[in-house]
């Protein structure tokens, strides 16, 4: 029996009908997530477990036959990191979906790691809660991949991104011991942070099959103030005043060539000749919320905004943030997009896109750049024609341009959505050799015949 044929058995012996395929077109459907740029291997077969023990079990196999194991939520990811390789399993807990319990009283949600994280928000909020990090994938991606990416959203300039959500775990280890690890209470310091740890380690530690998260109250219907700008730099040191003296629950960015892209994609009125849009919110009661919303406003004209608005009508809101949300999928519809993620620090904001803009012209494409700017988070976007074999050549050249940039100017080469495959030599690049050596002993010790998630997320393995 080959190694692949004996994972096979054991996941066939512990699965119900139909949560093992070898199917070659489910295979195709889940060998890759959303990034582009990166590669996609193929497996062998995927697995839906739908419990802990039959994780467990598969893993365990997976350990003893010496046999890949790609973990996967809902495909979503951005870097390549549920990409499946050659010969792996993919192990996809999208059928983990169910919401374990709610704590109201000691404000936590118990929930297996499929649930779609706007699920999981719908469901707590009908305990009168509300789960915080909101990226803006929300509608399509898991709970289990959040916590492995440590996702960000809209929320975390005020709320903090998932790490800071995450109480407790449960996770199969490689060898297919189940461990729990975190805490129930607010306060707790017993042993090292395993859950800190475990949260952005991109499936190559452990299998997430339990998440224990924060929940908070639910905040007050937010106002929503809006600045328009003639110069993108302006736009960055306002962001710089604004996170000096208020504490908005939503600080974005959208640069003209987003703008130019939502409006052709879905026409709905955006100031296509501004250089940059600014899209706050104050999740304060009501009258605070709005002198907030009016303070935001005012430091964006003291920083040159040419027109400034506020508005407490949630279906306007709700547009405008819908419109922020639709720019990848509005970007994807222009051509062959690559997509990165840098994190600079807020002073900096103003370098950074300026050395953006100066790369689009160098390299000859298109970039739109978009993001949480209130956390110093940015999406340059590079758009090039579909096909065109040169432009995509010039496109990688300046991915590559912008993760030097966020180096530069004393950032991080991602924010939010992970190194997975695309960001590898970045990350060394990134990190000192101490802390590299520190990575690969960490993965050794976790994970020593190297099964889970391999050739991913470390600088080397
Ligand atoms: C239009 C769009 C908008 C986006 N906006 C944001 C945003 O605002 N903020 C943000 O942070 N991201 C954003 N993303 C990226 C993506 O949605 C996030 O990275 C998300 O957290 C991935 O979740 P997923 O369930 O799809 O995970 P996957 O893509 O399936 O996996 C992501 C990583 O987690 C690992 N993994 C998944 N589940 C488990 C598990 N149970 N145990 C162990 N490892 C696991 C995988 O191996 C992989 O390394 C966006 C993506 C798109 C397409």
């Amino acid at each position: 029996m080959t190694p692949e044929d004996a994972v096979l058995s054991a996941a066939d012996s512990v699965l119900a009908d139909g949560d093992l395929t070898t199917d070659p077109d489910l295979i195709a459907s889940y060998r890759a997530d959303r990034s582009t740029g990166s590669v996609a291997g193929t497996p062998f077969a995927i697995a839906f477990p739908r419990t802990t023990e039959q994780v467990s079990h598969i893993v365990q196999s997976a350990y003893e036959h010496h046999v890949p194991v790609v973990p996967r939520g809902a495909g979503s990811g951005l870097s390549g990191g549920s990409n499946a390789i050659d010969g792996s399993l993919v192990l996809c807990v999208e059928r983990m979906k169910s919401v374990l319990g709610v704590d109201v009283g000691n404000g936590y949600v118990e929930t297996q790691p499929g649930i779609i994280n706007q699920d999981l928000r719908d469901h707590v909020a009908g305990h009168g809660l509300w789960y915080a990090p909101d990226p803006a994938s929300k509608d399509f991606c898991s709970i289990g991949g959040n916590v492995n990416t440590n996702a960000g959203g809209l929320c975390c300039v005020k709320y903090g991104v998932t790490r800071d959500a995450v109480l407790g775990l449960e996770v199969v280890l490689a060898d297919g011991r189940i461990t729990r690890i975190g805490r129930r209470t607010v306060k707790g310091v017993a042993g090292y942070d395993l859950t800190g740890l475990m949260v952005g380690s991109e499936g190559t530690l452990g299998v997430v099959t339990m998440a224990r998260l924060r929940l908070r109250p639910l905040p007050p219907t937010p106002t929503t103030a809006v600045a328009v700008f003639d110069d993108i730099s302006d736009a960055g040191r306002a962001v710089e005043a604004i996170m000096a003296t208020s504490t908005p629950s939503l600080l974005e960015l959208m640069d003209r060539t987003s703008l130019r892209a939502v409006e052709a994609w879905r026409p709905m009125g955006l100031a296509t000749d501004a250089a940059a849009l600014l899209i706050a919110q104050s999740d304060l009661p009501a009258g605070a919320g709005e002198q907030e919303a009016d303070a935001i406003l005012a430091q964006c004209e003291r920083h040159g905004a040419r027109e400034v608005y506020r508005s407490e009508d949630p279906e306007q809101a709700e547009l405008l943030l819908g419109a922020r949300r639709m720019t990848i999928p509005a970007l994807e519809a222009m051509g062959d997009w690559l997509l990165d993620d840098i994190s600079v620090p807020r002073r900096r904001l103003g370098d950074a896109v300026g050395a953006i803009e100066r790369i689009a012209q160098a390299r000859d494409v298109v970039i739109a750049t978009f993001g949480h700017a209130g956390d110093g988070n940015l999406h340059p976007t590079i758009v090039v024609p579909r096909g065109d074999e040169a432009a995509a050549q010039r496109a990688l050249a300046a991915f590559d341009d912008i993760l030097q940039v966020a180096l530069d100017v004393d950032g991080t080469v991602t924010g939010e959505h992970g190194v997975g495959l695309l960001k590898r030599a970045a990350l060394a690049r990134e990190l000192d050799p101490v802390a590299i050596d520190l990575h690969g002993r960490i993965k050794a010790a976790l994970d020593p015949r190297g099964i889970l998630n391999p050739g991913k997320a470390l600088p080397r393995w």
